[in-house]
């Protein structure tokens, strides 16, 4: 299999080159050139986690030996996970829940994040190559972890992280102020998640940054790297067959995913499960108070022209979500179409796409939006009833498939994913069920524990004891300075 970019269909690449590029050239999307195969359902009913993704990345990643997606399944998804089952569904009352946070650093993130790696290393190796791959990476807080707990003492492999200084909770900046090994560097940016993202885009392409790299390859562990978004599909079609296992549907039927939205890649990986033939009816698009990614979906204007907010599910704080860039795409499969949305949106913020395309859009994708307030009160709600914890992120997700279901009437089975581990976001969720606010954040995880009777993942609770190595903050317009500084100091003859 190829993959070709969203602004260019005569870019040909292998998934190797795609992993280990990231970004193409022009500033597009890898996106698979041809029509996904599809899975049987033998692919993927009662199999182990680990065998169902190695049958989707065989699909996804068509190019890699089989054995080399085998060793890179069973290095990445190990007992490094507290749970064996990997990626466990949660019945809760009205709905399941898929809970993505038992991985190293107790968030999504981590699924995609433990095996990008290997899948570099195998691409690396394969191709013969003697550069170091110079990984560049914005987070709004949680890619930063994982990546780089992923990415650590990694041969031939640096990474660097930025984060807005202000827009991570405190529990996410230690985690990557702390973080060991020897490749690794952190650095705050005065400004959001945005900017981050910009400034690692731009240096993609720099010239000032190019010409400083000596044996020195640019590539991002951002979900807009193929090698994020393959992963993500499997969890899709496991947590389906949980359902089946389960007896509560059979097989072939449908069922709905409400999915916490920030770059599009998590839910992008729904459609493309979708594609691969699963029986998604509806991915519901939650976001949190900046709801570009709502209006998009129900008036067809996407424009960043809009308020930018702080809020409790900070992993959501995007108005740039970069993913879209490939349902465009794939949806139109016009990369002058795409590029002149992504034209527009450079120079004026926004752009439009054409009502056919919304109304075709619709009906896989529901746009809802939840208010802190709400946020707040499903937490509380869904302790109250069913001394069950989510964190931020999850009850806006769980709130969005409340309110589809009360707007369409649709009864389909819906699987709410999970994506970080209410620990991850301590003194908010103490604060959602009992009023209670300890400005330190240890203090929240240990009542949050003795309140829920659960218990405080490891990774987390050792921070309190870490010595702090990175607190380097930049202003926002030094970054592609900071950047060539970098690559010169990682360039070799
Ligand atoms: C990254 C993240 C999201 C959003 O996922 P996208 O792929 O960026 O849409 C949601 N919740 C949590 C906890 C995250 O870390």
């Amino acid at each position: 299999m190829r993959y070709q970019s969203t602004r260019n269909p005569s870019t040909s690449v292998t998934p190797q080159e795609a992993v280990l590029n990231g970004l193409a050239e022009d500033g597009g999307l890898f996106v698979p050139s041809e029509p996904l195969s599809l899975l049987k359902p033998e692919d993927y009913l009662n199999r182990t986690y680990q065998e169902t993704a190695e049958k989707v990345l065989s699909v996804l990643l068509d190019g890699y030996s089989s054995a080399a997606i085998r060793r890179s399944v069973l290095s990445a998804y190990d007992s490094r996970f507290t749970s064996p089952e990997i990626v466990p569904l949660r019945r809760i009352s009205d709905g399941w829940l898929m809970e993505l946070w038992h991985g190293p650093t107790s968030a999504f993130k981590d699924i995609a994040l433990t095996i990008l790696p290997h899948l570099l290393s195998e691409a690396y190796a394969e191709e013969g190559r003697d550069d170091t791959i110079a990984i560049l990476t914005a987070t709004s807080g949680d890619t930063g972890k994982a990546a780089l707990s992923g990415f650590a003492d990694v041969p031939h492999t640096a990474i660097t992280v930025f984060y807005p200084s202000d827009g991570v909770s405190k529990i996410q900046k230690l985690q990557m102020q702390t973080s060991r090994g020897r490749n690794i560097m952190v650095a705050a940016v005065k400004g959001n998640f945005d900017d981050c993202q910009r400034m690692v885009k731009t240096a993609c392409r720099s010239e000032e940054v190019l010409k400083a790299c000596h044996h020195v390859t640019i590539s991002s562990a951002n979900s807009i790297n193929i090698g994020r978004l393959a992963p993500q599909v499997v969890y899709y079609f496991t947590s389906y067959a949980k359902l089946v296992a389960e007896g509560a549907v059979n097989a072939g039927d449908p069922v709905n995913f409400s999915v916490p939205t920030g770059n599009f890649g998590d839910i992008l990986a729904g459609y493309l499960a979708r594609q691969m033939g699963l029986p998604v009816s509806r991915l519901i698009c939650a976001s949190n108070s900046n709801h570009v990614l709502t209006d998009f979906l129900n008036t067809g204007t996407y424009s960043i022209h809009r308020p930018f907010h702080l809020t409790m599910s900070p992993s959501m704080d995007i108005l740039i979500s970069s993913n879209l860039e490939r349902l465009l795409y794939l949806e139109s499969r016009d990369d002058a179409f795409v590029r002149s949305c992504m034209e527009h949106l450079q120079q004026e913020g926004s752009y439009t796409i054409p009502k056919e395309m919304l109304a075709h859009i619709r009906t896989v994708f529901a746009g809802c939006w939840t208010d802190e307030e709400s946020c707040r009160e499903e937490i509380r709600t869904l302790f109250e009833t069913e001394h069950q914890l989510i964190d931020p992120h999850t009850a806006i997700a769980y709130h969005a498939m409340h309110e589809y279901q009360k707007e369409t009437g649709d009864q389909t089975p819906c699987i709410v994913l999970s994506t970080a581990s209410p620990y991850k976001f301590a003194a908010d969720v103490l604060n959602c069920i009992s009023a209670e606010s300890p400005a330190d954040p240890f203090d929240a995880m240990q009542k949050l524990s003795a309140i829920s009777s659960t218990e405080i993942p490891e990774g987390l609770a050792e921070l309190r004891n870490l010595p702090i190595r990175f607190n380097t903050v930049i202003e926002n317009q030094d970054g592609i300075a900071f950047i060539r500084k970098r690559m010169e100091e990682l360039s070799h003859d």
